[in-house]
């Protein structure tokens, strides 16, 4: 099973609403999805947003990155030798995260493909059925109200709600929202590093005296202000959760070590595909820490291979939210993984269990 060419697409998938943080607005998805072609025949697909303000990558720098500097790495290469060809991936540029994630998903994909196995069974097996939280956008208060309780009517135990914005506003948000939907969700907060570490603690301090629950508090401040990180963790009894301030493992050892968070959000465009999750998850329950599988604004296919993760690492990735498919208007990618509102079902189809993708505009380099 040996790695003969690569094809480019992009798949855009409109939105149902608008998906609103502290950081921007979009209305539809797109990603650059690969396809690896083998000698066997065997098709591997990956893909990758463009998250430019969280990871510094466009769809250019991507496809760029994957056909100049790792595609050359690997070509030729047998994917059944896969801890060889994740190091060539890895090893191939500086950074480019999403790039070298697109790349080792279709190689896992096609690694599975070859024991003729779903791929949550090659990482150790599992329950191959998960339960994911829905995002409320940042928005008026009405319409994350509105929006909350419609999550909690098709099914949703558990709702993710972003603010960052204004911080009065904000903490009145997230009373709102739990007087709405408290008794029946868990209540999520993203912050997504709109506050300062005394704003936080502050907003923090306010909550919990008036009583609203939360199930944690993800990534108040700036990403690269662990120390702000770990001043609201000593300081507030919700647990805070560090998204943009991990990336890979080492970032992970030096937060739980200098406890500067209490959880970690794992997401594929962050570590660089699978390995270094895999990586993550492991560490994580060597600490005792608990991780969330999260994921970009992206199509079903990372996706896809974040679920099958998430199963097989269920012991340290305790919490799932993969909701991005279900903020689609609607899904290109056939087969596989099943999203049906807060439940996330696996087949027992080999590899990612891609049959085929709807609206696939193919790209073209001359
Ligand atoms: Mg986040």
């Amino acid at each position: 099973m040996k790695i003969k060419a690569i094809e480019f697409g992009k798949l855009r998938v409109p939105l149902k609403t608008p998906f609103k943080t502290a950081m921007r607005t979009i209305d539809f998805i797109e990603d650059v999805v690969i396809i690896l072609e083998t000698n066997s025949g065997h098709r591997g697909y990956g893909s990758a947003p463009a998250t430019a303000v969280i990871t510094g990558e466009t769809h250019g720098s991507i496809i760029e990155a994957i056909r100049t500097m790792i595609m050359p790495r690997i070509m030729g290469e047998d994917v059944r030798n896969l801890n060889r060809v994740v190091g060539l991936i890895q090893q191939s540029i500086f950074m480019n995260f999403s790039a070298k994630a697109a790349v080792e998903i279709a190689v896992y994909d096609l690694f599975a493909q070859s024991f003729n196995a779903p791929l949550y069974r090659v990482l150790g097996g599992g329950e191959p059925v998960i339960s994911t939280d829905l995002t409320i956008s940042v928005d008026y208060i009405d319409k994350m109200v509105a929006d909350a309780l419609d999550a909690v009517e098709r099914g949703f135990d558990a709702v993710k709600i972003k603010v960052g914005k204004d911080l009065a506003l904000d903490i009145e948000r997230v009373k709102a929202v739990y007087a709405a939907v408290g008794d029946k969700a868990l209540l999520r907060l993203d912050a997504n590093q709109g506050w300062t570490p005394k704003q936080t603690v502050a907003a923090l301090r306010e909550l919990e005296a008036t009583g609203v629950k939360l199930e944690f508090i993800e990534q108040p401040v700036r990403g690269y202000d662990v120390d702000g990180m770990k001043y609201v963790t000593e300081r507030v009894a919700t647990p805070v959760m560090a998204d943009e301030s991990t990336f890979g493992p080492k970032e992970v050892i030096d937060i739980i070590k200098m406890r500067g968070a209490d959880m970690i959000n794992i997401k594929l465009m962050k570590t660089g595909g699978l390995s270094n999750a895999i990586k993550i998850a492991d560490i994580a329950a060597i600490y005792d820490v608990e991780c969330m599988i999260g994921c970009m604004a992206e199509t079903s296919i990372g996706v896809a291979a974040a679920a099958h993760l998430a199963v097989a690492k269920a012991g340290s990735i305790t919490r799932i939210d993969l909701d991005s498919p279900s903020l689609g208007a609607v899904n290109h990618v056939v087969g596989g993984v099943r999203f049906d509102n807060s439940e996330i079902s696996i087949s027992e189809a080999p590899g990612l269990g891609i049959e085929s993708i709807n609206e696939l505009a193919m790209l073209s380099f001359d």
